[in-house]
C-alpha cells in the first residue's frame, strides 16, 4: 500500500505515501541471523549478533544493509547451498541489528492508518452480514433472501442503482443507493451467514488477519480454523500451538479447530499422482474440502461461510485480479473477505514486529513464503532451506520423488529433482492407474464401457434423477428420470468391465451429465472434494458414497464439477491422453510448414505433387504437415477439408491458417506440447524449450529426434502466419534465441466455430461449459490454442448465438455458461454453414 525507502539511520525502512527516486520497486522482507547462518556468512568472516531483531533486508535474492546492496545469493537447490556474490567494494564486516524501536516509531502514523482501515473493513463487513442474519431472524424467513438479487431486480425496473437497507429491527426496504448513502444507511449485502471464520495457514498474512479480527469482532462471533494439509512445515504447526495459547489466554471464548483429510497426502500421491503445475488437486483435496466439510450445519448441510483470509494482491498476477470481497468465487456458499488485500510484504512484517507477535521460524531461516513442505509452486531456494533445516519432515516426500525417478529410469536424476522438473508432471504414467472409460455412444444410445472402475455406476447415478431398478449379479436394468422424463438403462458386468447403456434419445444435456457420472464412478476414491458442492447435504462421500435420496434435488452440482465430474479423474484421464508412444515427432525432418508451400499447394492441389518448388527432402516433411493439418489423408489424397480450404484460401486466408493451427494442436505431438507447456505471456529461451521438451518426452523419443522436432516447430512460427501474423510465438531477438508466447484475440468467428466443434468432436459431446475451456487441467480447446481471454470469447459467443447462420447457442447469463453446438454438424459442416 505504502511506498518504501531505506532508512539508513535505523537500518530499517520507511513507509511513505509519495514516490521518490529512492522508492524501492519491490517490498523487502526482513532477514534474521538464522538466514545469515544458513548462508554461512559467519564462516566468511562477517560478524553479527544472534538477536531477535532483523539484521538486514532481502529484495528477491539481493541482501541490503542500511541502503547498500551487500551481496546476492545464487544457485541454491535441494542439494546445493547458495553461492554468494559480493557487491563491488564490499568486504565482510560487522553488522548491527535494525533499530526496531526507532523504525516502528518513525512508521507509527502509516501503520496506524492501514491498521485502522483494515479493522474498520473487518468490522463493517461483519456487521453488514450479521445484520442480514438479524433481519432474517426478525422476518422469520424460512429461506434465504438474496438482498443483492432483490436490489438488482428493482434496478431493472427503476433504471438506477438500488440498495436493500434495514428499516427497523424487523423490516427492510429497497431504496436508491445514493439515498441510502446520504441517509447513512448501510446496504444489506447478501444472504444469511452461518459461520464467520478466520482461516489460519501458519503464514504471516493469515496471522496478521487473525490479529486484526481479534481487534474488530467479539471472540464469540467467529472461529479460527487451521487446515493441516499433512505436509505442513514443522514451525507452522508449532506456531499454531503458540497462537492458540496466546489468543486462548486473552479470549477464552474464541474457538480453534484443525481440519484434515481422512487420508494421508502421500497415499493420495500414489493414487492421484504428484501435485504439479497442471494438476493442483492438493489444495482442494487436502485443504478446502476438509475445511468446508467441517463447517456443516443442520445435519449435513453446507454452511454459508464468511471467511476472513490473508490473500494479498502482491502475491501473484492471478490474485491481483481478485476483489477485496469475493462472493462465491470458488464455492457458491463462501464469501471471502481480504482485509489486507493491498498491503505489501514489508507492512505485514512491520505489523508482526509492532505488535510483538511470534514470527514463524521458517521466515527467520529465509523462506519467503510459508506453505507446504514440497509444493509445486515453491522454488529451488525453498527446497534448499527445507532440506537443510527440516530434513526429517521432507524425507518421505523427497524419497517418493526419488523412487519415481528411479522407477521411470529418468536420466540426470539429480538435475531432475534439483530443478524441480517433477512439478511439470502432466503424464499419468507414473501413477499406475489402470482405469479406463470409453464412450461409444450411437445416435440414440449413450454407451460407456468402464474397465477397472473404482465404484459401480449405480453409486453415482441417483444424482441424475429418481431410479427404479431390477438387479442380478451380473446385470441390472431400470429407469431413471431426468428433467421429468423417464429413460431406460441397462448395466452388464463382465469381469473387470462394465457396460452402461442408456436410451437417451440423444438428449445433449443428459449425455453431458452421464459422461461425467461415468467418470466419477470409474475414478472415485472418496477424496472428499466434490462433497462440498452439494447445497442440500444429500451427499456424503466418506467412508462410503451416500446420496440421501430424500434430500437430493438432482441439481447435479456435484457432477458438473471439474471437467470429468471428478478431480481425480481429471488428474488421471487428461494426463493419459497426450503422451503415448504413438505420438510422432520426427516425420517433419527439420522443416516447418511454410506459407509459400501451402499457397502453392492450395492453388492447385491436383498437380502440386507432380510439379512444385520443394526440395526432395522437403516433400515428405510437407506431406506430414498436411496430414496433421487434415488437408490430405494417409494416402496423400485431398480431404474434404483440404478442398474447402483450397476453394476459400483467397477470401479466407487467415481462417485457413487458423484451421491449420487448430488441427496441428490436435494432431502434431509437438504443437500439442507447445499449447500446453508454454504459457501465454511466457518468455522462454530456446535452451529452456529444449530442456522442457526433453523432460516431457523423456524415455519416449531420442534426444536427437526431439532436437530436430523443435527446429521444425520453430520454423512453423517463423515461416507461416501462425507466427508472423498471429504472433503466437514471437522471436524476441534476431538470433531466435528467446521467444514470447502471445495470445491471439483477433481469431475470426469462423475460426472460433471450427475450434469449438473440433473440441466437441474429440470429446464426443455437443455441450460443454465455457469454464471447461479455461480449466487449468484442460489440455485442448480454444484457450490452449489461442490464449483468448474468457471475456473476449464470451463476446464472440454472444455474437454467434444471434447470428443468422447459427451453429451454436451460448447461455452465458444468470450463472449459466453452457455452449451447445448444433448437433450432427461436423467441424467442416459448421464451417461451410458459417461461410455460406
Ligand atoms: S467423485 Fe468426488 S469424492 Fe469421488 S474422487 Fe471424485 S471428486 Fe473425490
Ligand atoms: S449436489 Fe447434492 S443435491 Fe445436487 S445432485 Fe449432487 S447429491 Fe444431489
Amino acid at each position: 500500500m505504502y511506498k518504501i525507502t531505506w532508512d539508513t539511520e535505523t537500518g530499517g525502512v520507511l513507509l511513505s505515501s509519495t514516490v521518490s527516486k529512492e522508492t524501492l520497486g519491490v517490498s523487502p522482507r526482513p532477514v534474521f541471523y538464522e538466514e545469515l547462518d544458513l548462508l554461512r556468512l559467519d564462516a566468511e568472516g562477517w560478524t553479527y549478533p544472534r538477536c531477535n531483531e532483523p539484521i538486514m533486508w532481502a529484495v528477491n535474492k539481493q541482501y541490503w544493509y542500511r541502503g547498500q546492496m551487500l551481496f546476492e545469493a545464487k544457485g541454491a537447490n535441494i542439494y546445493e547451498s547458495a553461492t554468494l556474490f559480493l557487491a563491488p567494494n564490499v568486504e565482510p564486516m560487522l553488522l548491527e541489528p535494525v533499530d526496531i524501536e526507532e523504525m516502528l516509531k518513525r512508521n507509527a502514523d502509516p501503520m496506524f492508518l492501514i491498521e485502522s482501515e483494515a479493522i474498520a473493513f473487518i468490522r463493517d463487513t461483519y456487521v453488514a452480514y450479521a445484520d442480514v442474519n438479524k433481519a432474517h431472524d426478525a422476518i422469520k424467513a424460512n429461506q434465504c433472501v438474496d438482498f443483492e438479487a432483490l436490489a438488482a431486480m428493482v434496478e431493472k425496473k427503476t433504471k438506477q442503482k438500488m440498495a436493500v437497507v434495514k428499516e427497523d429491527c424487523d423490516s427492510f426496504d429497497v431504496v436508491p443507493l445514493d439515498v441510502a448513502k446520504k441517509e447513512g444507511k448501510r446496504a444489506l449485502l447478501s444472504t444469511r451467514i452461518d459461520r464467520f471464520i478466520v482461516s489460519f495457514s501458519g503464514g504471516k498474512d493469515s496471522q496478521v488477519v487473525l490479529d486484526l479480527v481479534t481487534r474488530a469482532i467479539p471472540p464469540s462471533e467467529y472461529e479460527v480454523i487451521y487446515s493441516d494439509t499433512g505436509y505442513e512445515l514443522p514451525p507452522s504447526l508449532d506456531l499454531y500451538e503458540d497462537i492458540k495459547r496466546y489468543y486462548g489466554e486473552r479470549f477464552p471464548a474464541l474457538k480453534f479447530s484443525t481440519t484434515r483429510n481422512h487420508e494421508s497426502v502421500l497415499n493420495y500421491w500414489d493414487k492421484i499422482g504428484t501435485p504439479s503445475d497442471t494438476h493442483r488437486w492438493c489444495c482442494s483435496v487436502m485443504k478446502t474440502a476438509p475445511l468446508y466439510r467441517s463447517l456443516k450445519v443442520d445435519g449435513n448441510k453446507q454452511a454459508r461461510v464468511l471467511a476472513f483470509e490473508g490473500v494479498r494482491m502482491e502475491e501473484s498476477v492471478r490474485r491481483s485480479s481478485y476483489n477485496r470481497i469475493g462472493k462465491g468465487v470458488k464455492h457458491s456458499f463462501v464469501i471471502n473477505a481480504r482485509p489486507i488485500f493491498d498491503w505489501n510484504t514489508t507492512e505485514v512484517f512491520m505489523y508482526l514486529l509492532l505488535h510483538e507477535l511470534p514470527v514463524n521460524d521458517a521466515y527467520r531461516v529465509g523462506k519467503p513464503r510459508v506453505g507446504c513442505i514440497f509444493c509445486p509452486f515453491g522454488s529451488p531456494w525453498d527446497d534448499m532451506i527445507v532440506n537443510r533445516i527440516y530434513p526429517n519432515a521432507l524425507k518421505p516426500f523427497l524419497s517418493k520423488i526419488e523412487s519415481i525417478v528411479q522407477e521411470r529410469k529418468i536420466p540426470n536424476a539429480t538435475e531432475y529433482i534439483a530443478e524441480r522438473y517433477w512439478k511439470l508432471r502432466s503424464s499419468g504414467t507414473n501413477v499406475g492407474n489402470r482405469t479406463l472409460v470409453q464412450i461409444k455412444s450411437s445416435v440414440n444410445e449413450f454407451i460407456c464401457v468402464t474397465t477397472n472402475g473404482k465404484k459401480d455406476i449405480l453409486v453415482w447415478l441417483p444424482t441424475v434423477g429418481d431410479i427404479k431398478i431390477k438387479q442380478s449379479e451380473t446385470s441390472a436394468e431400470g429407469y431413471f428420470t431426468f428433467a421429468k422424463q423417464a429413460y431406460k438403462f441397462q448395466i452388464e458386468r463382465q469381469g473387470n468391465k462394465t457396460t452402461f447403456k442408456v436410451q437417451d434419445g440423444n438428449n445433449i444435456k443428459l449425455r453431458y451429465m452421464l459422461r461425467r457420472i461415468a467418470h466419477k464412478a470409474a475414478y472415485c476414491i472418496n477424496c472428499e472434494a466434490c462433497e462440498i458442492e452439494c447445497p442440500t447435504g444429500a451427499l456424503s462421500v466418506y467412508p462410503t458414497i451416500n446420496i440421501d435420496t430424500t434430500k437430493c434435488i438432482h441439481c447435479l452440482k456435484c457432477v458438473d464439477f471439474h471437467q470429468h465430474g471428478c478431480i481425480v479423474a481429471d488428474s488421471l484421464v487428461t494426463t493419459m491422453g497426450n503422451l503415448n508412444s504413438n505420438s510422432k515427432i520426427s516425420p517433419y525432418g527439420t522443416f516447418g510448414i511454410q506459407e509459400t508451400w501451402v499457397e502453392e499447394f492450395l492453388r492447385d492441389p491436383e498437380i502440386f505433387w507432380e510439379e512444385n518448388s520443394l526440395g526432395v527432402k522437403q516433400v515428405p516433411s510437407f506431406k506430414a504437415w498436411l496430414r496433421d493439418a487434415e488437408f490430405i489423408d494417409t494416402k496423400n489424397k485431398l480431404t474434404p477439408l483440404g478442398e474447402f480450404c483450397s476453394q476459400k484460401y483467397t477470401d479466407y486466408r487467415d481462417l485457413v491458417w487458423e484451421i491449420i493451427y487448430i488441427n496441428l494442436c490436435y494432431n502434431n505431438a509437438l504443437m500439442n506440447w507447445f499449447e500446453n507447456e508454454v504459457d501465454v505471456n511466457q518468455s522462454i529461451t530456446r535452451e529452456e524449450l529444449e530442456c522442457k521438451i526433453q523432460e516431457y518426452y523423456n524415455g519416449i523419443f531420442a534426444k536427437s529426434s526431439i532436437s530436430y522436432a523443435l527446429q521444425a516447430l520453430l520454423q512453423v512460427f517463423k515461416y507461416s502466419p501462425i507466427g508472423s501474423d498471429f504472433q503466437i510465438f514471437e522471436a524476441q531477438d534476431s538470433k531466435n534465441k528467446s521467444f514470447q508466447r502471445n495470445s491471439y484475440e483477433n481469431i475470426s468467428l469462423e475460426g472460433i466455430v471450427y475450434s469449438l466443434f473440433k473440441y466437441g468432436e474429440k470429446r464426443d459431446v455437443s455441450m460443454f461449459r465455457l469454464s471447461d475451456l479455461y480449466n487449468s487441467d484442460e489440455q485442448q480447446g480454444i484457450y490452449k490454442e489461442f490464449g483468448i481471454p474468457k471475456n473476449e470469447l464470451s463476446k464472440s459467443l454472444r455474437a454467434l448465438t444471434v447470428s443468422s447462420n447459427r451453429v451454436l447457442t451460448a447461455e452465458l447469463n444468470m450463472g449459466l455458461e453452457h455452449i451447445t453446438l448444433v448437433e450432427k454438424l461436423s467441424p467442416l459442416q459448421a464451417l461451410i454453414k458459417m461461410t455460406e
